[in-house]
């Protein structure tokens, strides 16, 4: 089973130099979203590794909401039939990519669900972590999210399909603001999401298919889609 992963992602961040490639629109993170970015690296920085599972767990997420919405709307599914979870990694560009066939994310939702609008809960889960009974067990069930990337993470790029909307590419470094632009490779994904994740110099352990086959295996057995894992040509 194929998935496409577009292959200008690697090269681009490649030849960054911190600057956005991809010109796009600027948003400033939610004030709240900004915080609560600092509590998750602040407090998970020993336990990195949980992106994979917050990033494998929202991609499963989305394939549920495609798959409830096709049981109303039968040609939802035309745009991608697959329903999976695909993992790849690109050494050379040191990027790891998440790519998930759900129901995709429209410009909009990029902009509101990742960066401008916190989740409900937020500011009481920050003002109790930011106090003197910061609590670990709190975290957990918080559900620490998407955020969670930027643990390992020096530059992040989501690309996003959603049926009712052209394909966007989300850019974050995590410091204050993020972008959103159209895709100028028009639409590749068919339906879904990719998360492309710039591995930060120290986090080089998630370029080893063994490492990522046991988070997975760790992490992610009970959900209820395939997650492939795509291995390097070499
Ligand atoms: P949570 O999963 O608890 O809602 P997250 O921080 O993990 O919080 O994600 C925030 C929101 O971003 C999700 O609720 C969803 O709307 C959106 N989102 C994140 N990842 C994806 C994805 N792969 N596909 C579609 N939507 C996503
Ligand atoms: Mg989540």
């Amino acid at each position: 089973e194929q998935v496409a992963i577009p292959d200008n992602f690697a090269s681009s961040f490649e030849s960054t130099t911190g600057q956005t490639v991809i010109p796009g629109e600027k948003f400033q993170f939610q004030t709240e979203v900004s915080r609560l970015m600092n509590i998750v690296i602040n407090s998970l920085y020993k336990t990195p590794e949980i992106f994979l599972r917050e990033l494998i767990s929202n991609g499963s997420d989305a394939l549920d909401k495609i798959r409830f919405q096709s049981l109303t709307d039968s040609s939802a599914m035309e745009s991608n039939p697959n329903l999976n979870v695909t993992i790849a990694v690109n050494k050379k560009a040191r990027v790891i990519t998440i790519t998930d066939t759900g129901i995709g994310m429209t410009k909009e939702d990029l902009q509101k669900n990742l960066g401008t609008i916190a989740k409900s809960g937020t500011s009481e889960f920050i003002e109790t972590m930011s106090g003197d009974k910061a609590d670990m067990d709190l975290i957990g069930k918080f559900g620490v999210g998407f955020y969670s990337v930027f643990l390992v993470a020096d530059k992040v790029r989501v690309t996003s399909k959603n049926n009712n909307d052209d394909q966007y590419i989300w850019e974050s470094t995590a410091v204050d603001d993020f972008t959103i632009a159209k895709d100028p490779s028009g639409n590749t994904l068919g339906r879904g999401t990719q998360i492309a994740i710039h591995l930060k110099e120290d986090q080089d352990q998630y370029l080893q298919d063994a490492r990522i086959k046991e988070l997975v295996g760790k992490y992610s057995e009970f959900i209820n889609f395939p997650i492939y894992l795509r291995s390097e040509k070499t």
